[in-house]
C-alpha cells in the first residue's frame, strides 16, 4: 500500500556536528556511583545548552572539564551518550517499524533531554514516540501521570498525551476501566476538556494512517537549528 511520506522535519535540517568538535575530552560523572562517562567537548556542547554553560563557562566545571549529575539515572544517560555518538536511540528493530523502546522510558528520555537543554534529543524522544504510537496504535495510560508531574504547562509533551486521546480513534488502554482511573491527573483532565471545548464537538478523529502522517514538527523544539532555518 502507497503510504504519503509524513512532513519534513525543519530540525533536520541543522548540520551533523562538523570534524573540529571531536575534540578536548571532559568527564561526565552520572548518579551515585558516580559512573564516568567520557565525551568530546566539543559535540557535548553542540547538543546541550547546559553542558555548553557548564564546560564553556567560567565555573569550575570549565576549569576541570567534569560534571557531576549525582541525581540523574545512568540508564538514561547511556542512552543520551549512545544518540550523541551514533544518532539513533536504539539499534535498528527487527519487526519494521516496531520501536523497542516503552513509552514511559522515551516520555523519560525526553524529560532529561528537557533538564538538560538537549532539544534534538528531546525530538528524537518524541519521534520514537509519535513512532511507536502509529504502530502499537495504543498509549499507556500509565505516561500520563509521568509527563504530568515532570513537565511545564507549555510542554509539547503534554500537548502529545492530551492530542493522542482527542485525535486518535484508538482505544487508549484502560480509558474507560476505572481501574486506571488514577492515571488521568486533574491537570491532564483540564487539558482534555479545554481541547475538546475548543474543538466544539469538531473531533478530529483521525485513523491510524491520518495520524502517522500527521505533522509531527508541532512537537518538536527546534532552538537548536540554525538561526535561518527557524524562521
Ligand atoms: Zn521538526
Amino acid at each position: 500500500m502507497a503510504t504519503a511520506a509524513p512532513p519534513a522535519c525543519l530540525g533536520k535540517a541543522a548540520p551533523s556536528p562538523s570534524a573540529p568538535l571531536y575534540d578536548t575530552m571532559v568527564i561526565v560523572k552520572v548518579g551515585k556511583q558516580k559512573q564516568e562517562f567520557f565525551a568530546h567537548k566539543g559535540l557535548i556542547c553542540h547538543y546541550s545548552t547546559y553542558f555548553r554553560a557548564a564546560f564553556q563557562g567560567q565555573f569550575q566545571e570549565g576549569i576541570t572539564g567534569v560534571v557531576e549529575l549525582a541525581k540523574d539515572s545512568v540508564e538514561f544517560f547511556k542512552i543520551f551518550f549512545g544518540w550523541m555518538y551514533t544518532g539513533r536511540l536504539f539499534e535498528p528493530p527487527s519487526e519494521p517499524g516496531k520501536i523497542p523502546l516503552e513509552s514511559t522510558l522515551l516520555a523519560k528520555i525526553y524529560v532529561f533531554g528537557d533538564a538538560r537543554g538537549i532539544p534534538d534529543l528531546k525530538n528524537a524522544a518524541i519521534d520514537a514516540l509519535f513512532n511507536r504510537i502509529s504502530y502499537e496504535w495504543s498509549l499507556p495510560t500509565l505516561i500520563i501521570p509521568y509527563v504530568y508531574a515532570n513537565t511545564l504547562q507549555s510542554s509539547p509533551l503534554r500537548r502529545f498525551v492530551v492530542d493522542m486521546v482527542v485525535c486518535g480513534t484508538y482505544e487508549s488502554e484502560g480509558f474507560r476501566d476505572p481501574i486506571y482511573k488514577d492515571n488521568f491527573t486533574t491537570d491532564y483532565l483540564r487539558d482534555l476538556a479545554v481541547e475538546l471545548y475548543d474543538l466544539k464537538g469538531a473531533r478530529p478523529r483521525m485513523s491510524q494512517e491520518q495520524w502517522r502522517n500527521r505533522d509531527r514538527c508541532q512537537y518538536h523544539d527546534h532552538s537548536n537549528a540554525p538561526a535561518a532555518e527557524t524562521t
